[in-house]
């Protein structure tokens, strides 16, 4: 076909390899249906599969489905689509398919006339951005070590480099790069699933002028996990800065500081037993947060407060308490605190135990607040002040489900995440889909598929939810304790069928003696949770007075006010979940469902029975099953006669007629086959996507 030759020739002239073609042609050449063609493609789609799993012979299993994946990993083919939706497997090893002639072969092309990309989703995105003038985001999803944080900073780097810009905006763009290194020395760290983990969810707006120049940002951020700051599991590590300072931080810093350069020195940093990490530079990875920090707009002043939390941190779990004779905590050794008061002094008469809990609860608050802070002061930095009105494009980049032996608190919100996000896909693809072929009387066989509504009832429901249960639980201090939080769950939600608490039994009777933990069958498999320290402490007055400028805009005394009743930590969550969804609903979606092929972070190694499961509960066959019975493109009448209308004498250069007579006119005219499309009350329906781009080429030529 014409646009295949287009891709030949300009793919020798730029010198990009050709392999990665082979199955786009595949694909065209089944669509052609000659019986040359035909033959080509059979051979090149035997060896690399289908680019789209529409094209799959058979559509319902996912034996096929999964056969056709492995196929195309094993080339190095690590994106295939199900219509729109990209599906991405993670190589684990550098692919030369990132670089600039790859953007700019990608850029300002109709989707599927090129293999399956990151960029193809990105440059529609913000094609259909320009045209429409409309709000997007790219929701990015799949498990811890899948990629999509990869896939999130390749997104952002094809917008800087392919977007138009000016001298003045190359500020913005440099920024809006380099928000990602600080960010991720805060709240990255090495996990035995992934070496860098993003331990936060992130949800980054790109903000874009009237001439689709990228002019700011906005950052939010979800849930910094902050126990690993006073705990990690064995192989993994404290959050990436804390390595980073001590390896490239220069020596009159560590000094001003207090910090010796070992690691090993400090007890926050060596419980997961691997403060040195094969795959990790941090002496490299700290001069591009430092030249992060100064690009940013980061002061001196902040730089140095920043620092000294991040040091006070190290020296707070050094702390060591020994008992008095009246029963009361006092602190072994001075030498520490002299450095943390630096940042404040506290003084409370408590015991050994508790000494030490609240020890760790002041250094995951203080790392926790100023992570805000941090993402606060980067969003100063992108923001754009000028009043004009701007359209978006969201990247969202959130943690993945996660199953871990011990799953606590915040495996419960990271999950509970998970469930939100997929109800939103369901919403917005599975649901929303077949429900408008309905409302516009398009013939169609429902498709069955599960909706996980029923899960996310269960945790966020009002009065009946687990979290109203933990809120009302948090409303009496002193008596509510993890037990009672269960025994209370087994109350309100024992029988609901995606729910289970667990009892320990006594050995020799046998009988239930205690609850110990609650189980969920959440879309993505079972996860058991552990109650323990579900509740928090109250913030410590003596931050709020502290010398350190973060601190203090970070604890503000009104909180200490005991009138106000402060939103628990889940509830809070919750809110913020809400917002997102409402904030993504407003937008057209595109998706990326990423898969992790293994369990080693080895390339090549396609693990099927890992694979299966991720297909599965990320809803792909049903994807697929829908796409392929559906309609790629549907637009309201009048914004299709608007757009095309140049096509037929008929129409151009007025149509006075219903919208929807005029439609039917300009697609006899340029010749719509019956079976191409439908015509539902308020939209055209279009069957594939190579019948509207021929309609686009003959628009723009
Ligand atoms: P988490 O939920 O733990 O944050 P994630 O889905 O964000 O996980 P990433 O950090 O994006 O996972 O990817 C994990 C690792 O996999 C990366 O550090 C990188 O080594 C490798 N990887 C991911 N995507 C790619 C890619 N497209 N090309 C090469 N390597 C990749
Ligand atoms: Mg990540």
């Amino acid at each position: 076909s014409e646009g295949a030759w287009k891709l030949w020739s300009s793919s020798h002239v730029m010198g990009v390899s050709l392999r990665h073609l082979d199955c786009k042609e595949a694909g065209k050449q089944m669509e052609d249906n000659t019986d040359e063609n035909m033959e080509g493609a059979l051979i090149a789609r035997d060896r690399v599969g289908v680019q789209d799993f529409v094209l799959l012979d058979s559509h319902t299993s996912e034996t096929a489905f999964l056969n056709n994946l492995r196929k195309r990993y094993q080339e190095n083919l690590i994106y295939t689509y199900i219509g729109t939706l990209l599906v991405s497997v993670n190589p684990y090893k550098e692919l030369d398919i990132y670089t600039v002639t790859q953007m700019q072969l990608y850029r300002g092309v109709n989707f599927f006339e090129l293999p399956p990309h990151l960029y193809a989703i990105a440059d529609n995105a913000y094609r259909v951005m320009c045209s429409e003038y409309n709000n997007h985001f790219i929701l990015i999803s799949g498990e811890s070590g899948a990629g999509k944080t990869e896939a999130s900073k390749k997104i952002l780097q094809y917008y800087a480099v392919t977007c138009p810009t000016t001298e003045q905006l190359q500020i913005v763009r440099d920024r809006l790069l380099l928000s990602n290194p600080v960010l991720e020395a805060f709240g990255n760290a090495k996990t035995l699933r992934n070496d860098n983990s993003s331990r936060f969810g992130k949800y980054m707006d790109i903000q874009f002028d009237f001439k689709g120049a990228p002019v700011g940002g906005h950052i939010l951020s979800y849930l910094i996990e902050k126990s690993r700051v006073v705990h990690q599991n064995h192989g993994e590590r404290n959050f990436h800065i804390f390595y980073q300072l001590l390896e490239g931080g220069d020596k009159d810093l560590l000094c001003w500081l207090g910090l010796e350069r070992n690691p090993q020195k400090y007890a926050y940093l060596i419980q997961g037993r691997c403060a040195k990490v094969f795959s990790i530079n941090d002496k490299n990875d700290w001069k591009i947060v430092r030249k992060a920090f100064s690009i940013i707009d980061f002061t001196e002043k902040d730089i140095e407060h920043l620092f000294g939390i991040v040091a006070s941190v190290l020296h707070l779990g050094n702390i060591q308490f020994e008992e008095d004779s009246n029963g009361h905590a006092i602190i072994r050794d001075g030498t520490q605190i002299k450095w943390i008061s630096k940042v404040s002094l506290l003084r409370y008469p408590l015991n050994v135990d508790l000494a030490f809990y609240a020890r760790d609860a002041v250094a995951k608050a203080i790392y926790g607040r100023t992570f805000t802070w941090l993402v606060n002061k980067i969003n100063g930095s992108l923001a754009n002040k000028d009043s004009t009105r701007k359209t978006v494009i969201g990247l969202l980049d959130i943690y993945g489900f996660e199953v871990l032996d011990t799953n606590s608190f915040e495996q419960f919100c990271i999950n509970y995440c998970n469930e939100k996000l997929q109800q939103l896909l369901i919403e917005m693809t599975l649901k929303a889909e077949q429900e408008e072929y309905e409302l516009e009387g398009i013939e169609w066989e429902p498709i069955p598929y599960f909706n996980n509504k029923i899960i996310c009832d269960l945790v966020e429901q009002k009065h009946k939810g687990i979290i109203s249960i933990l809120d009302e639980e948090c409303l009496r201090p002193g008596e509510a304790t993890d037990l009672s939080f269960l025994e209370k769950l087994e109350e309100k939600v024992g029988d609901h069928a995606h729910f289970v608490t667990r009892k320990l039994a006594d050995q020799k009777t046998r009988k239930s003696i205690d609850w110990v933990d609650f189980r969920l069958l959440h879309y993505a498999g079972e996860v058991t949770y552990c109650a323990v320290g579900s509740f928090s402490l109250p913030p410590f007055q003596v931050l709020c007075n502290s010398k350190n400028g973060i601190i203090r805009e970070c604890f503000l005394l009104s909180e200490l006010d005991n009138r106000r009743r402060p939103e628990t930590v889940a509830t809070q969550f919750k809110n913020s979940l809400m917002s997102l969804i409402e904030i993504l609903m407003s937008k057209e979606p595109s998706y990326v469902r990423c898969i992790k092929p293994n369990e080693n972070k080895e390339p090549g190694k396609f693990d099927d029975y890992l694979i299966r499961h991720q297909v599965k509960y990320l809803g792909l066959m049903e994807h697929l099953r829908v796409r392929r019975a559906g309609f790629a493109y549907r637009r309201k009448y009048e914004l299709f006669l608007q757009r095309y209308k140049s096509l037929c004498p008929a129409t151009w250069p007025h149509w006075h007629g219903p919208a929807a007579e005029g439609v039917e006119r300009l697609i006899k005219h340029i010749g719509y086959k019956p079976e191409e499309y439908k015509l539902g009350r308020t939209k055209i329906f279009i069957r594939f996507p190579k019948t509207l781009f021929a309609t686009e080429d003959a628009f723009e030529f």
